[in-house]
């Protein structure tokens, strides 16, 4: 079943969960232990990320030597697995970086083939490697051209124009969304933008950047519908679990962390920081509901007004 269908006939929030694949050659009974445990929970759908190749410096004995290695291949053998052991639906991530677009169009193939009809498009970040594009192969730059390579396949256009019986796929098309603006945009408005051109080159939903905060939630929701942006907006949360996140999140994913929530984490013991993660994330979902109720109440009011 489809992201947006889920959202539509869900009567109350729901909650999913992104989950990464184990390092190479790791084993993926850890992770079995862990998709065991959130299915009590009842995701409706689960993210699998993408991992591309990056250059790493190794020192061996001829000295140090430039390596490209992908960390974390397996996002498809997740994706099955969930399918097909666990019947939840898989949201694989797919990246621009780091694959050419006749290798994206290869593994949309391998994911229509196995029934998986939700995809979340994105650029990935600057791992250090460029593929080398030969023999006429090409690559998507912005998620926006990953986002019209996939609806040009929903249309029944391959890369290639002359193949016969080319039949459309059916993929759901995620993107991401910065409620604090992306790291490289000059400007949240300008971001915003991006966002709308992703939607109108077919994406279907948005998901967001993690935060700590709902006022950079609401505002930004708020930035894209004002320019037209419809699509639905889920929200991308992350609990706080270790004190040295207080500076790798902050440095990795360009978001800010409130200095009540900072204090707190830093005046605890290590084994608390999990708990106070907790507590932080579900007072700002009650906030959440809060805001939202209270909006929902003055758009009733409104109507009443017009009406009378
Ligand atoms: C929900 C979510 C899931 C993610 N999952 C993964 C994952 O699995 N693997 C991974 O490697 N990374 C993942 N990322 C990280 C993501 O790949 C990076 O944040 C990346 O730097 C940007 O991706 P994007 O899809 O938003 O890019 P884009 O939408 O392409 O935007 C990137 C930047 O370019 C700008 N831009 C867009 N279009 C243009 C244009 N035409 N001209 C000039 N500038 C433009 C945007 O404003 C932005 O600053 C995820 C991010 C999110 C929010």
């Amino acid at each position: 079943m489809k992201v947006l269908d889920h959202l539509a006939q869900s009567k109350r929030p729901f909650i999913s969960f992104e989950i990464i694949p184990p390092l190479r050659g790791g084993n993926v009974d850890s992770l079995l232990v862990l998709i065991d445990d959130l299915v009590k929970y009842q995701p409706p759908f689960i993210d699998i990320t993408s991992h591309a190749a990056e250059v790493i410096y190794e020192e061996t004995t001829s000295g140090i030597q430039r390596r490209v290695k992908r960390k974390r291949p397996g996002t498809l053998g997740v994706c099955a697995l969930l399918q097909n052991k666990y019947q939840i639906d898989a949201v694989p991530h797919i990246l621009c970086h780091g694959f050419t677009r006749e290798e994206t169009e290869d593994f949309l193939i391998e994911l229509k083939y196995l029934g998986i009809d939700n995809v979340l498009a994105v650029r990935g970040d600057d791992s250090g490697y460029e593929k080398p594009l030969q023999h006429g192969r090409s690559a998507n730059r912005y998620a926006c051209d990953l986002v019209t390579q996939i609806a040009a396949m929903n249309h029944g256009r391959y890369l290639e124009q002359d193949l016969l019986d080319a039949e459309p796929s059916d993929f759901c098309i995620g993107v991401g969304g910065y409620p604090e603006k992306h790291f490289e945009a000059p400007n949240l408005q300008l971001d915003a933008r991006r966002v709308k051109d992703k939607v109108d080159a077919g994406a279907h939903y948005v998901v967001t950047q993690m935060f700590f905060d709902n006022r950079h939630f609401f505002r930004f929701v708020e930035l894209c519908r004002a320019i037209g942006v419809t699509a639905p907006i889920i929200p991308g949360l992350k609990v706080l679990s270790a004190q040295k996140q207080l500076t790798s999140i902050p440095s990795t994913f360009h978001v800010e962390i409130p200095a009540g929530l900072s204090d707190e984490v830093l005046a605890a013991k290590p084994e608390q920081v999990l708990d106070i993660g907790v507590e932080a994330l579900e007072s700002l979902l009650a906030r959440g509901r809060r805001s939202l109720r209270e909006k929902l109440a003055g758009l009733e009011r409104e109507e009443v007004q017009r009406e009378a």
